[in-house]
């Protein structure tokens, strides 16, 4: 079984704390071990970061430029090994995680590419007013076990583009992928630039109090987010908080149901329906229920299931079996309530966690399945007769990450997507992301956006420069 190392200060190192078990979800055995890292080496990884930036922070943009092309270049030469540690740890099929490796290697070439812009903001004969953007220090970056790769590359690579330095954080359940793109990092920069420290327990919190620690970005889910919050309090530090999402689509009277169904179906059971921004609520105008429901059965019948490694496979497990419980329970709690289930509806019996595209009619706001974030294999069909009440109920959520709005008239499509309280509003589309746009949530879904110059200005501080001019000057 092939053991993993900790990179600390330059040095790959074991864990104090011996290792775990990471579990290939295809088989539910284990396949590798992780260090189990201390606190003690969390401050160590602290430490060797605030030693970096000393000199790091002094990089110019041409260094950190040409670390990051370098960095992506390793990433595409590596991509298929990279892509098959994804597919055992986290479970996706492998052109899916395919697509997570190249994506990382498009997102760490935007960073190296993206400029950090200095505004004169006022030249006169007497003074002049220039805003400049500073490094923070030493960036935590706290990443979940959905996108393992993709969503580490997100946070560790606009950090480094901007001078500062990072101590890395992966889930337990998929820490893989990061340790593999931190050795690649680690080629391109200098020693304690980037570091990583794996670990089962307490590592969060320990990270989220650190005192040498400037800024958070996290991604995961609502509550731990909440507590990464107040644990920052104590040197307020930066947070950038991605959270949970229950993103709703509403299809609008008069869809055509060829052309979108398909769309619809991809939004929400994108990596077996655990992403962030999936389609987790399916509101459909009463006209066209059965015709929407029918096309979506017949595209989850047409998924092959199996080990992501398999050939022609296009639906993988749950990555874990709490979140095969989590969709078992709400499954049986929207069934209790009147639910239809109609196809899907049970875990395989089979080794491995594996649960299919599962989708259930006749359910209501009010009942968990719709009310929570499902993140798994399994979309609730909501029928509703009026646009405004369905735009009410799409906005009742406490959660605000996407929403979407399906219809043949684009504009009036837009109108109302444009009332969605969410920090992303599709039209025709869901979960689409780019590495040029700002993408973030709103009310319990965090807040503070990735991508995008705004994304990368998240990783700095502003300075004023305020000069007097003295005469002649
Ligand atoms: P999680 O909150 O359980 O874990 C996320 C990370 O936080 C892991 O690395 C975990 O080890 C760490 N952690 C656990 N306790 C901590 C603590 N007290 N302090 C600091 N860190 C701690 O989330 P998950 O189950 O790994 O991921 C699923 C959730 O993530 C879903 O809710 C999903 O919607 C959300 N998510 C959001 C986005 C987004 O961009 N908004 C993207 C992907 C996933």
């Amino acid at each position: 079984m092939h053991d993993y190392r900790m990179l600390i200060d330059g040095a790959w190192v074991a864990g104090e704390n011996g290792h775990f078990e990471v579990i290939n979800p295809a088989s539910g055995r284990a396949f590798a071990q992780c260090p189990a890292g201390s606190l003690e080496q969390v401050d160590q990884a602290v430490h060797a970061a605030q030693v970096a930036f000393r000199q790091w922070r002094l990089s110019s943009h041409a260094t950190r430029c040409t670390a990051l092309q370098r960095i992506a270049d390793d990433i595409e030469a590596e991509a298929e090994a990279l892509a098959t540690l994804v597919v055992q740890e986290q479970g996706k099929p492998f052109a899916l995680a395919m697509s997570e490796i190249m994506g990382g290697a498009a997102w760490t070439r935007y960073s190296a590419e993206s400029e950090i812009p200095v505004r004169l903001v006022e030249d006169t004969p007497t003074q002049r007013i220039e805003l400049h953007h500073k490094p923070l220090g030493v960036v935590a970056s706290i990443t979940p076990w959905n996108w393992p790769f993709m969503i580490a590359v997100w946070h560790i690579m606009p950090a480094l583009r901007s001078g500062n330095c990072v101590v890395s954080k992966p889930s337990s359940l998929t820490p893989l992928s990061t340790l593999k793109l931190v050795e690649i990092i680690a080629r391109h920069v200098p020693r304690g630039v980037i570091n990583i420290v794996t670990g089962e327990r307490g590592f969060g919190g320990a990270i989220a109090s650190h005192p040498g620690i400037r800024k958070i970005v996290f991604t995961g889910s609502t509550a731990t987010g909440q507590s990464v919050m107040r644990a920052a309090a104590g040197n307020l530090k930066r947070l950038t908080l991605e959270l949970g999402g229950n993103d709703a689509g509403i299809v609008l009277p008069g869809t055509p149901v060829e052309q979108v169904a398909e769309a619809i179906f991809q939004a929400a059971f994108l990596n077996m329906g655990q992403t962030c921004a999936a389609l987790k609520r399916l509101y459909i105008h009463e006209s066209q229920y059965q015709a929407f429901s029918q096309a979506l059965v017949e595209l989850a019948g047409r998924q092959v299931i199996g080990d992501g490694l398999e050939a022609d496979v296009t639906f993988g497990p749950v990555q874990n079996a709490e979140q095969l419980a989590l969709v078992e329970n709400l499954v049986a709690d929207a069934q209790a309530q009147g639910g239809r289930v109609l196809c899907g509806g049970a875990r395989l019996d089979r080794e491995g966690f594996f649960y299919p595209p599962t989708l259930v009619a006749d359910v209501t706001d009010g009942q968990r399945l719709v009310d929570e974030e499902q993140f798994g294999p399994v979309l609730p069909l909501i029928a509703y007769r009026d646009v405004e009440d369905v735009l009410a109920r799409a906005n009742a959520s406490d959660m605000g990450l996407g929403g979407s709005v399906w219809g043949a008239d684009a504009g009036e499509a837009q109108a109302l997507a444009q009332r969605l309280e969410s920090g992303v509003a599709w039209v025709n589309c869901h979960a689409q992301i780019q590495p040029n746009t700002p993408f973030g949530g709103c009310k319990l879904s965090g807040f503070g956006v990735e991508f995008g110059l705004e994304g990368l200005l998240e990783f700095t501080t502003q300075q004023l420069l305020y000069v007097r001019k003295q005469e002649g000057q």
